[in-house]
């Protein structure tokens, strides 16, 4: 969803849509005004770009390089507007179209594609008009300039302030997607979202990547004796425990319920077994300690190693998961790296 989210960019095709849509609709009807005028370069520039916008209609839906395009639309789109400025036959209200320069640019490139792009022709716009307004007998007064110059840079800033605001708040909520609510760690979601990324990085690098599959042991028992809230605090004391020991190139998750993953950069099958076991150990010698009582929590897990029992999360998972099932078999409070490898035996820190 959140891939989808930052790729998909819907909100951006449909403003490019329907722009496109205006410049078809508004190219027509400004290149026979023009022709009837008789400024015919300005009619055939109009016409070209009417066509080209009309071509781009079917592309923008599904295209990978938005970003592109939408450069290559606005450059002639934002270039047309300046040369019609400086035409000596063209009105001066040709410069209202310019306030739109910002606001088109930040909705269709963001923060820093749309700073760029409307400092440039907004400051092109500008020059164009003074040197249009200087050389022109029917010369408005200098409030007139500095009235249109202002009223662009204020658009300018407005939709500047707005899609930062815009950017972080979308920040914000693709992190909240992909963070677990009760425990603050990252969820399922985020964890298949890492681990395109960090499966090139251990291919490109040549290091090893494991997972390891963490299922809380009696959990329902803890509900049972202790009451759901305590089960609630249990399973943040052990999320705390997890991502609190390892690297920041590792990822500690929570698969829902009572079960966690955690996918370690750089460790080869036996090192995350190793990491694992250690964890094990460290959330049994750290328990919770409530009003009265003293609550141990342990788990069980199965590791699973990019490469030699998978390719891809699912298959990692699968095998992760088999193996943390051997372990509960086994005993529990155990882990299991592989399946003619016995199962460590549960010791005490
Ligand atoms: P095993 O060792 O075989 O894993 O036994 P278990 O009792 O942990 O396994 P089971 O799947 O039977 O129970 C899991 C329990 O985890 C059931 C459910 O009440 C509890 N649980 C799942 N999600 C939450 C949660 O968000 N909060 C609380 N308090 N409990 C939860
Ligand atoms: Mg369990
Ligand atoms: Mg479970």
């Amino acid at each position: 969803m959140v891939e989808q989210l930052e790729h998909n960019q819907s909100h951006r095709r449909s403003v490019l849509r329907a722009l496109l849509w205006l410049t078809l609709l508004f190219g027509v009807i400004f290149a026979t005004l023009n022709i009837y005028r008789g400024l015919y370069l300005l009619a055939s520039l109009e016409i070209v770009y009417a066509v080209f916008a009309l071509s781009l209609l079917p592309i923008i839906p599904k295209t990978h390089h938005l970003a592109a395009w939408t450069v290559a639309y606005l450059v002639p789109f934002f270039s047309i507007m300046v040369f019609a400025l400086l035409l000596p036959n063209t009105s001066f209200t040709v410069f209202a179209w310019i306030q739109i320069i910002p606001i088109v640019s930040y909705l269709l490139l963001g923060q820093r594609g749309g700073f760029w792009m409307s400092l440039t022709f907004v400051t092109a716009a500008v020059v164009a008009f003074t040197v249009r307004y200087m050389t022109d007998e029917h010369a408005m007064n200098l409030l007139v300039v500095a009235n249109l110059a202002f009223s662009s840079l204020a658009v300018l800033l407005f939709s500047h302030i707005y899609e930062r605001s815009r950017t972080r708040n979308e920040a914000r909520l693709i992190e909240l997607a992909g963070t677990d609510s009760l425990t603050g760690i990252a969820n399922r979601m985020r964890l298949a979202k890492e681990f395109p990324r960090l499966r090139s990085q251990a291919e490109r690098s040549g290091m090893a990547l494991s997972l390891v599959v963490l299922d809380l042991d009696m959990f329902k028992r803890v509900n049972d004796e202790y009451g759901h809230d305590i089960g609630d605090l249990a399973l943040q004391h052990a999320a705390q425990l997890l991502s609190s020991r390892l690297r920041g190139s590792d990822l500690a998750c929570r698969l829902g319920g009572e079960e966690f993953a955690l996918l370690l950069l750089g460790a080869e099958h036996q090192q995350a077994a190793m990491l694992a076991d250690q964890l094990r150990q460290q959330l049994v010698a750290t328990p919770l300690h409530l009003d009265d009582a003293i609550l141990t929590i342990s788990f069980s897990g199965g590791v699973a190693t990019l490469g030699e029992d998978g390719a891809d999360l699912s298959g990692l998972l699968k095998v992760a998961d088999k193996r943390m099932y051997a372990a509960k078999h086994g005993g529990r409070n155990r882990i299991v790296a592989a399946p003619d490898q016995p199962v460590q035996p549960a010791g005490n820190p």
